[in-house]
């Protein structure tokens, strides 16, 4: 640039401008859509910190770095520290809105071994399906989340500690979601209904309706799928009967679904890796979740 090219020197100037605007607009969540690519990413970190188990120190890493994300996309978030028989636990709540409370919620921790592996039981699951593509597509989701969604419901982000070691040293399952249950009940706190995600992000992906989930909820959720174009995907049939964070609430009497893919053969092995889940998979959750929370409120009659 000299003086010889004053016009040369204005236009890289409005150039510059040009683009700090487009960046600045890039990073506005204001009109964002759901990204299956952004909640891959995710997932493939919390893969690379190994494995996430409760009392690990991936699962500290994992932890830190949800909280980081929901503190980065704007959301008011608390953790829940409780302990069970030896160890310390950690659920974290993220929210954001007003109106009746809607929940979404996932595990974050991973299973400590691979108990199912045809070949190898002493190693723990990666996790990259069970325990990381529920975190991917939640993180993502509060990465997008404002109004519609946030004006007519107070929305919860709820990732949960201790879902994954049950029947290993007497533990039982979902030990983060029944304390959450248990301080909610004992604080008066009751939320309109529940929707958790498990393994959802397997590449041959099937996900049923689910024995003890609540059917009006299940039915409203396939049915936005289907508007979607995913009814291939979301099969309006009951499969399994299946435990997960969703129970407590059940139990509780909250309307509440489980979607979950259970036919996934590389549960609880060494196996459950990043290669076995796909963009588009996450993408398909991800959308209906979005589209759920933008939509008329939902409500059991
Ligand atoms: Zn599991």
């Amino acid at each position: 640039m000299n003086r010889r090219w004053p016009w040369l020197r204005k236009a890289l100037l409005w150039g510059a401008l040009g683009l700090v605007l487009l960046a600045l607009g890039a990073c506005a969540p204001r009109g964002e859509r759901f990204s299956g690519r952004r909640a891959y990413a995710h997932v493939r970190r919390l893969v690379q910190m190994g494995s996430r188990a409760v009392g690990t120190e991936g699962n500290r890493q994992a932890g830190d770095y949800i909280i980081r994300y929901l503190k980065r996309y704007g959301w008011e978030v608390s953790t829940q520290d409780f302990a069970f028989g030896d160890e310390s636990l950690r659920n974290i709540i993220a929210r954001k809105g007003q109106g009746p409370i809607v929940i979404l919620g996932t595990h974050y921790d991973t299973r400590p071994l691979a108990d199912r592996d045809p070949s190898d039981r002493t190693r723990p699951v990666p996790g990259a399906n069970d325990g990381g593509s529920g975190v991917g597509v939640l993180l993502e989701l509060g990465r997008i989340l404002g109004p519609p969604a946030t004006e007519q419901a107070e929305i919860w982000l709820v990732f949960f500690d201790g879902e994954d070691r049950g029947e290993i040293e007497g533990w039982p399952y979902s030990v983060g979601a029944y304390q959450m249950v248990s301080d909610l009940a004992r604080s008066g706190i009751k939320p309109s209904y529940v929707v958790v995600v498990d393994m959802i992000g397997d590449a041959d992906q099937a996900i049923y309706y689910e024995w003890s989930s609540t059917m009006a909820l299940q039915e409203h959720i396939w049915g936005i799928a289907e508007r979607l174009g995913y009814g291939a995907y979301f099969q309006k049939q009951v499969r399994y009967h299946i435990l997960d964070d969703h129970t407590p609430f059940v139990q509780w009497g909250v309307p509440a679904a489980l979607l979950i893919d259970f036919d996934y053969r590389y549960w609880h092995t060494t196996q459950d890796t990043l290669d076995k889940i796909s963009v588009d998979s996450l993408q398909r959750v991800g959308a209906t979740l979005e589209t759920l929370l933008n939509g008329e409120p939902f409500v059991v009659r």
